[in-house]
């Protein structure tokens, strides 16, 4: 086991009060994962299946996932009701401090999404599940419905269009609305406001508070949360990955405290030359995603940033 596991007895303080408040959120349960397939539809690569015994697992993590944003965090809880060994690798400072805590903060409803895609289906989806969730996680969660404003009749067509696609992706409830209902909804809108798609099941949610609830219900079932690691490159070894990190933008801006963590609810931070091993990895890096991917991609394949964006 390599240098940041083997130091899992120590802590992190500081960055974390936060967490410690989601120490009342229910723990959830669940059953070992009837086949490894559960946790593989976002894994890393290819760990083969010739070589997944139970020789070190001991020693090893079944699953790292890789950035504690809300996407890593909720696939971490979700794993954490399973017995499975779940680490958090994140190089920020603390949970949400991407993109999860700077957004808009809406529940869309789904019309926005194409007809027929994994993020119509999804986003559907989630936005049904979403109520259910906050309210395990004690998080609040407000249905206030959304509004795409048409503002001329030549916005019309688009907001109608925005209906269809909704209704086509199964979102419940769509209406387009004229001014004076729209006014009725909301007295402040714009004089220039002609018409409106009117979504029901649109809402709000705190984009941090669920993500540090995420986070901190999985640590609740017994993942490791390991801040200031910054993955910097991953190996295949038999039986899974080993995985670099280097010190992460936490300690660069000076908020990685070195004290413990009063109730040790974050297990270890990384520095230069920390390692450890994994069965498999999920990849929730965000918008830096696509350099997680690229530790596994052989050179001779990879594309120059700039040109990816356009393929
Ligand atoms: C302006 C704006 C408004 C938005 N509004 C909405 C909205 O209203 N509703 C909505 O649903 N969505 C909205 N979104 C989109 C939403 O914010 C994102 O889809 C979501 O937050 C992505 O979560 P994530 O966990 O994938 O990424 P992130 O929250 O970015 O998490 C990824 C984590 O990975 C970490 N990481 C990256 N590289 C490494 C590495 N090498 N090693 C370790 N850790 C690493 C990062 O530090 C980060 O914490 C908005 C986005 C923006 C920018």
């Amino acid at each position: 086991m390599g240098a940041a596991a083997g130091r899992s007895g120590n802590r992190c303080g500081g960055a974390n009060a936060m967490l410690r408040r989601t120490a009342s959120a229910p723990a959830i349960r669940g059953q070992r994962p009837a086949a490894a397939a559960v946790v593989c539809a976002c894994m890393l690569g290819d760990p083969g299946n010739s070589d997944l015994g139970e020789g070190d697992t001991k020693q090893m993590y079944d699953i790292a996932v890789i950035g504690a944003g809300v996407v890593g965090g909720m696939i971490a809880r979700a794993l954490s009701a399973y017995r499975l060994r779940v680490c958090i690798l994140e190089k920020g400072h603390d949970v949400a401090v991407g993109a999860s805590c700077a957004n808009s903060a809406i529940v869309h409803a789904g019309f926005d999404a194409h007809e027929g895609s994994l993020k119509a289906k999804l986003n559907v989806r989630g936005s049904e599940l979403m109520a259910g969730v906050c309210e395990e996680l004690g998080v609040k969660y407000k249905n206030n419905g959304s509004l795409v404003i048409g503002f001329g009749e030549e916005d019309r067509e688009t907001v109608e269009s925005l209906r269809r696609r909704g209704e086509a992706n199964g979102v419940k409830g769509l209406k387009v609305i004229d001014q004076a209902e729209l006014r009725r909804l909301e007295p402040n809108i714009s004089e220039n406001a002609v018409c409106a798609l009117w979504a029901p099941t649109g809402a709000i949610v705190c984009p941090y508070e669920l993500t540090i609830a995420a986070v901190g219900n999985a640590m609740d079932n017994g993942a490791e949360l390991k801040l200031d690691f910054r993955v910097s490159d991953i190996e295949k070894i038999p039986g899974g990955y080993r995985v670099y990190g280097a010190e992460g933008t936490g300690a660069a801006a000076g908020q990685n405290a070195a004290g413990a963590d009063a109730d040790g609810t974050v297990a270890a931070c990384a520095e230069n030359g920390a390692v450890l091993e994994t069965r498999y990895i999920i990849n929730a890096a965000g918008v830096h995603a696509d350099e997680i991917a690229w530790f596994r991609t052989p050179s001779s394949a990879r594309r120059p940033k700039w040109a990816r964006a356009f393929w």
